[in-house]
């Protein structure tokens, strides 16, 4: 007979990642924070569908991005419909306000989190499936929407013990921007020999969008380059003003970094990145700004809002690990009829509200140390002896102490 070739083991797409333990309770921890303070925060939870039409992110994004240009995940349904996995929330955000009619509730504010998908090479702190934390202010052109945001950004982070710095700036309006575009231009064309392949193809397309390049090569040529202060209105200058000003009076710290701008094209006036020195070169947790000109670029209203997004991993990265989940009690049975009771023992004190498990494995010692394993607090010790008096011995795992109790008042004597 001829012997089946070995079968390969399917192994995980690229930059994807399969947790167990502390790994996925981390994640779960920055998510259950996330919860509470947008709560806080008044933001209500939506959720948007993991697809949308290619053109939802071609659009708003913006062509010349590396997330347009290079990192999506698109393909062609089988009904020849383009559709693209989401690289991120904003988007989907907007086209559901404008498709789902939730114009009507404006000023909304919303929040959300699951995964996202980007094609980009793999490293610590960044995976092509991974996770963010959305939230965003539809129709509202207030400074305030701005600094409300952002405190909630700021709570969150310090209630989860991350304390990242709050790098902001402001891109202007569009007079603002078209005045700063061109003193950009000016300036990288000057000095284009000295710039990455990259950034001199963005250069003419794209010019503010080298001030956010990775490639090392490029960063003297960005200290250099002219800031926007010099270029902002007398408008946008006060917007930024009142940004600013509702962060000192909200107690959260900022420090202007006025070549900051932000990997996507629809941001306008104030654009922040929280950023940490602490996960090496993906130090941006949190980042966003306001996007007045996107739900326009959607084919609807004009619309100010601002949002942010947050990298879960990264966050999780950063946390102290979770208290790992504990039974508060594992029954140890000795013997078959004992493995019975036990079971009923279990389901009545799980419907009471007890986290309870059972070890049937091994000999007593092996049972007792799996009881241990788990963390529980309590071990219950079953056997003969005990189904005969309708009482069982009771272990504190902590301390050693043991006591008989009653099978009807396990609950009871755990503290239940
Ligand atoms: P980066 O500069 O690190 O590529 P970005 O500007 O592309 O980030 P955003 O589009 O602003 O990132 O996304 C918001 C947040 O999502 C980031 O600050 C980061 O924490 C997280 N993030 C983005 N891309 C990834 C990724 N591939 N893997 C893990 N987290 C990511
Ligand atoms: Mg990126």
């Amino acid at each position: 007979m001829l012997k089946p070739a070995a079968m390969s083991t399917p192994q995980p797409v690229r930059g994807t990642q399969s947790l167990l333990g502390e790994d996925a309770d981390r994640l779960a921890a920055v998510v259950s924070a996330f919860e509470r303070v947008r709560r806080l925060y008044g933001f209500k939870r939506v959720e948007v569908p993991t697809i949308e039409h290619t053109a939802v992110f071609a659009r708003t994004i913006g062509e010349t991005t590396d997330v347009v240009s290079k990192e999506m995940y698109s393909l062609e349904d089988r009904g020849g419909e383009s559709i693209t996995l989401r690289p991120e929330f904003t988007a989907g955000i907007c086209r559901a306000y404008l498709s789902e009619g939730w114009q009507q509730y404006a000023p909304l504010k919303v929040a959300t989190h699951g995964s996202a998908f980007r094609y980009e090479r793999p490293q610590k702190g960044r995976f092509r499936e991974f996770h963010q934390l959305d939230a965003e202010i539809i129709g509202a052109a207030e400074p305030q929407a701005d600094v409300e945001i952002l405190a909630f950004a700021d709570q969150l982070l310090k209630e989860l013990g991350v304390d990242p710095l709050l790098q902001l700036n402001t891109l202007g309006d569009a007079e603002t921007r078209g005045a700063w575009r061109e003193a950009l231009l000016e300036h990288f064309r000057g000095h284009s020999s000295a710039l990455s392949d990259d950034s001199r193809d963005r250069l003419e397309r794209n010019p503010l969008r080298i001030l956010d390049s990775k490639a090392h090569q490029d960063w003297p040529v960005i200290d250099s380059a002219p800031a926007i202060d010099e270029y902002l209105t007398g408008e946008a200058a006060d917007f930024f003003g009142q940004v600013t000003e509702g962060l000192d009076a909200a107690g959260v710290a900022w420090e202007r970094a006025p070549r900051l701008v932000r990997g996507l094209d629809y941001y306008r006036h104030t654009a922040f990145e929280f950023v940490t020195d602490k996960l090496g070169a993906q130090g941006t947790v949190l980042a966003g700004g306001r996007y007045d000109g996107l739900i326009e670029s959607l084919g609807g209203p004009h619309t100010p809002a601002v949002g942010w997004a947050a990298g879960i991993e990264r966050l999780a990265m950063m946390i102290d690990a979770p208290e790992p989940e504990r039974p508060d009690i594992v029954i140890v049975p000795l013997g078959e009829q004992a493995e019975k009771e036990a079971r009923k023992i279990l389901t009545g004190l799980r419907r009471e509200g007890v986290a309870a498990d059972m070890a049937y494995r091994g000999n007593i010692k092996k049972r007792m140390s799996k009881a241990n394993a788990a963390g529980a607090r309590f071990a219950l010790i079953l056997g003969d002896e005990e189904l005969a008096s309708g009482e069982a011995q009771l272990k504190e795992l902590g301390t050693g102490e043991q006591r008989k109790v009653s099978l009807d008042l396990i609950g009871q004597a755990i503290g239940r």
